[in-house]
């Protein structure tokens, strides 16, 4: 029976406010974490902290100096760069309890690198993942990562069971999802020194888009655990999570398609979308199931040739192009290279319908891109790879460009990135 009101606990092994976390104060050592992927200038801080439990998190959190909880310091808003704050690094909290069919319990300082090791071992996937596999899990729960596949798998916060925070205070509340509801307009935490505090449901609403990273989640009869999901380090720190997993991983497919004509693509793009709704939706076996579809512009596409990246690559970009798309195909998780191959082909048994990646071959073919596309097949991991450095190669050149342009130019140029999140239809 959920409740609004919750009880915090104290932290295993206690807080003692003179338990004199080791601080890390050598200023070559500090140097490595001034900064996050924004580059967003004047990071300082005069000591870090790498926790090895949640009782050096609580006593850190216990003492007077404000803290910065950071995990790869992968943000690009410049959210894990410190600016005089104390540094907690989760980097020593990266232990895997258990994996189990439907769930994995780790520490949040695991990478996600190391955790897609550990499921893929056992068999199973975690698709939510941000572009960057680098990033602590503790690190996309705190800023609800949502990559490429967001338009099939959704953000981090629908793949979050339960999370181990430990507040400002010290306390630990343990949450786990379904448990603690919003009442009429709020949550009730009760502290182990015996005091309430009262928590209100923000009162804005928030914008219906598939990804969201900006502000608290606010809804009206919200759960606790997702004001935490999401709030970037501002109410606690994550110490452990249960997050969802998959029993079997998918076999992936990629696809880069120029198209000639901007609408083109935007059209073939909404068919794509329609096709893999019906595939969810009637779990039909030789659906299309597309799992992310990627854009690069026109002006992608010339840095992408003035620097060499497609030859580099092999990929071909033909003259006139004004969009490519990235696209993520699903496919069954026994499908290999060979069967892929022959699908392609057109080979099939007799009798029998054809198979998803015989499907997407047509649709290209009816969208008159079939000639110029470049397929990285389930198990091609280096074709994969090629492609991928294709689309990595987009923010390296507008980076280098920046580079370049702050030298020669103006040194007060800065590239400002960001994610800007509109429905599909207002593209
Ligand atoms: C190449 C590249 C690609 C990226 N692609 C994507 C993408 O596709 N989608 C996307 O959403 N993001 C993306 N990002 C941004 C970034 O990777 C994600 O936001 C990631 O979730 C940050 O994880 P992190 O461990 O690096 O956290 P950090 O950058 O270290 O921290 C981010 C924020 O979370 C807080 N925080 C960190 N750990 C904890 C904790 N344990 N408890 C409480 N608060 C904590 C920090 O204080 C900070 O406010 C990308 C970044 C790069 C460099």
């Amino acid at each position: 029976m959920p409740s609004s009101s919750i009880q915090a606990r104290a932290p295993q092994g206690g807080v003692k406010a003179d338990a004199g976390n080791h601080v890390q104060r050598d200023p070559d050592v500090l140097a490595g974490f001034l900064e996050d992927a924004a580059h967003f200038p004047g990071g300082h801080t005069d000591g870090l902290v790498a926790a090895t439990c949640e009782a050096d998190v609580a006593n850190l959190l216990h003492g007077s100096l404000p803290v910065l909880p950071v995990g790869a310091q992968s943000s690009l808003t410049g959210g894990a760069t410190p600016m005089g704050e104390v540094l907690l690094t989760t980097s020593r909290l990266n232990r895997i309890f258990k994996i189990t069919s439907d769930s994995v319990h780790l520490e949040a300082g695991v990478t996600l690198t190391d955790l897609d090791a550990a499921l893929r071992n056992a068999g199973r996937y975690y698709p939510p993942t941000p572009t960057f596999m680098g990033a602590f899990v503790g690190g996309t729960i705190a800023t609800n990562a949502a990559g490429a596949a967001t338009f099939k798998y959704g953000t981090t916060r629908e793949w979050v069971q339960a999370i181990t925070v430990v507040l400002p205070s010290g306390d630990v509340l343990d949450l786990e999802r379904g448990r603690v509801m919003a009442d009429g307009d709020g949550f009730e935490i009760r502290s182990t020194a015996g005091s309430t505090m009262r928590v209100p449901v923000p009162s804005y609403r928030l914008p219906q888009v598939a990804k969201l990273s900006a502000g608290y989640f606010a809804a009206t009869g919200m759960d606790l655990i997702d004001l935490f999901i999401g709030s970037e380090g501002t109410l606690g720190v994550i110490t452990e999570a249960r997050l969802r997993v998959l029993p079997t991983r998918p076999a992936l497919c990629l696809a880069f398609v120029p198209f000639a004509a901007r609408l083109s693509a935007l059209a073939f793009v909404r068919q794509l979308r329609g096709l893999a709704r019906d595939t969810w939706r009637t779990k039909d076996p030789h659906g299309i199931d597309i799992s992310a579809i990627e854009h690069m512009d026109v002006r992608c596409l010339e840095l992408l040739r003035e620097d060499g990246v497609d030859v580099a690559n092999g990929v071909n970009i033909p003259a006139g192009s004004d969009i490519a798309l990235l696209l993520t195909l699903e496919l069954p998780p026994d499908m290999t290279a060979e069967r892929a191959f022959d699908e392609i082909g057109g080979a099939r048994d007799p009798g029998a319908p054809d198979g998803a990646l015989r499907r997407f071959c047509r649709l290209l073919d009816a969208a008159g891109v079939l000639e110029d596309v470049d397929i990285a097949v389930p198990g091609d991991l280096a074709r994969a790879n090629q492609l991928l450095a294709v689309r990595e190669a987009v923010p390296a050149a507008v980076n280098q460009r920046i580079g370049r342009a702050k030298q020669a130019l103006d040194s007060r140029i800065e590239k400002t990135a960001a994610d800007m999140i509109v429905p599909f239809d207002r593209l």
